[in-house]
C-alpha cells in the first residue's frame, strides 16, 4: 500500500526523463539524523514539501517512514538520485527517513521491507537486485555516499539483512522461520505490563516471535502501561504473549514481568469440547469467567458443532482456545452449560 505524492513542481519531475528497464531498487536514508524528517512532518514541514518545488534537482520515487510509502514520481520517470546517467536511468530508489525510536525504525522497514518485496514482484527482479546507496558505488553506478548503512547500524541492520527481509517476503516464508527455542513455560501464565517505551511510543505486537513476523492485525501494538499474559519466553528474547484472547509476540524487552495470570490455571489437562445444546442461537465467547466480561472482539460467537480446546475452568465457565485458519488463534471464556466433551 502507497500513497501518491507526486512532486510536480520538482525540476527533475517537471524535466520528465524517461525510466529505462529496471536494474536495481536503490535503498537510501537521506543522512540528516539527527534531524527528524517524515515524508509529510517533522523538520521543514516534511520531504514533500521540502523537495516539491522549482529549484530542487534531486528527486527519488518516494520516501518511506514509519506511516506508510510515499511515491513522489512514477516508475515511467527517471530520477536523480545517485548521481550517475545509467543508474539514474536504470533505479529505482526510495529513502527511508531516518527516524529515533526502535520501535520507530521497526515500523520504517516493515514498511520498506514490504514495499521493495512488491517493487522485486512488480520488475520480475530477484532480491539481491535491492542494494544501498553505498553498494551502487561500489559497482560503478552511483556517486559516493554511505547511505543507508549509518542508520540502519544504530539500529544493528545491515543491507544484507534488508535484502535476507525482503527475500523471506518474496517467498512467503515469513511464518516458516523455525522457531526460537522455549527458555520457559509459565505455568500458571504469568502478568506482563508494558514499559521501556520512549514516551509516546508504541510496541509493535506480531503473529511470531520474530521482529520480521508481520504485525498482529486485532492487536498491532500496546501502549505502556497495557497489561497481557505472558504464556512462554523464547531464547531470542521475544514471550509469548495473550491480550484479551489473542495469541501474539512482543519483544520482552518491553515488558515488566510479574507475578502470576490468572487466566489459566496450573496443571489442567487439556481436553476437546464442542459448543452443542445451543438450540439454534449462538455462544457467547468472553474475555473472562463470568457475564460481567465484554465479549471477545475477535471471536465473539460460536456455532453449535464448533470445536475448541477446553484449557481451564473457573466456576461455571470453561477456557477455551479456539483456533481457525481465518482468524487465528484466540484464548476466551464460554459457559459450561454448552460445551460437551467429544
Ligand atoms: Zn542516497
Amino acid at each position: 500500500m502507497s500513497t501518491n505524492l507526486y512532486c510536480t513542481k520538482n525540476d527533475c519531475f517537471k524535466e520528465n526523463k524517461k525510466l529505462g528497464s529496471v536494474e536495481y531498487l536503490i535503498v537510501h536514508s537521506p543522512a540528516v539524523y539527527p534531524v527528524i524528517i517524515r515524508a509529510q512532518s517533522g523538520a521543514g514541514g516534511g520531504w514533500y514539501k521540502r523537495w516539491n518545488k522549482p529549484g530542487v534537482e534531486k528527486l527519488v520515487h518516494g520516501f518511506i517512514d514509519d506511516t506508510g510509502v510515499y511515491n513522489f514520481a512514477p516508475f515511467t520517470m527517471s530520477c536523480w538520485h545517485i548521481g550517475n546517467g545509467w543508474g539514474n536511468a536504470h533505479c529505482i530508489g526510495y529513502e527511508l527517513c531516518e527516524l529515533e525510536t526502535a520501535a520507530e525504525f521497526d515500523r520504517v522497514w516493515d514498511n520498506a521491507v514490504a514495499h521493495y518485496a512488491a517493487l522485486c514482484k512488480q520488475f520480475g527482479l530477484t532480491a539481491d537486485k535491492v542494494i544501498g546507496h553505498y553498494e551502487a558505488h561500489k559497482k560503478g553506478i552511483a556517486s559516493n555516499h554511505s547511505d543507508p548503512e549509518p542508520y540502519f547500524r544504530r539500529f544493528g541492520k545491515s543491507m544484507t539483512d534488508f535484502r535476507a527481509a525482503v527475500q523471506t517476503r518474496l517467498s512467503g516464508q515469513a511464518n516458516d522461520k523455525p522457531a526460537p527455542a522455549v527458555t520457559k513455560t509459565y505455568n500458571p501464565w504469568a502478568h506482563g505490563t508494558v514499559c521501556n517505551l520512549t514516551p509516546g511510543d508504541t510496541l509493535n505486537v506480531r503473529t511470531k516471535p520474530d521482529a520480521d513476523a508481520a504485525r498482529a492485525s486485532i492487536w498491532p501494538e500496546l501502549g505502556a502501561g497495557n497489561e497481557v499474559d505472558v504464556i512462554e519466553a523464547y531464547e531470542n528474547g521475544w514471550v509469548k504473549i495473550n491480550i484479551q484472547g489473542t495469541i501474539a509476540y512482543v519483544n520482552a524487552t518491553y515488558l515488566k514481568i510479574t507475578g502470576q495470570a490468572t487466566a489459566e490455571p496450573a496443571g489442567y489437562t487439556e481436553w476437546a469440547g464442542m459448543a452443542s445444546g445451543l438450540g439454534g442461537s449462538r455462544l457467547n465467547v468472553r474475555t473472562g469467567p463470568g457475564t460481567g466480561h465484554g465479549l471477545l472482539s475477535a471471536c465473539s460467537k460460536l456455532g453449535e458443532g464448533n470445536m475448541v480446546s477446553v484449557i481451564g475452568e473457573s466456576g461455571g465457565w470453561y477456557q477455551v482456545r479456539i483456533s481457525n485458519p481465518t482468524i487465528g488463534t484466540h484464548i476466551g471464556w464460554v459457559s459450561k452449560n454448552y460445551i460437551k466433551e467429544v
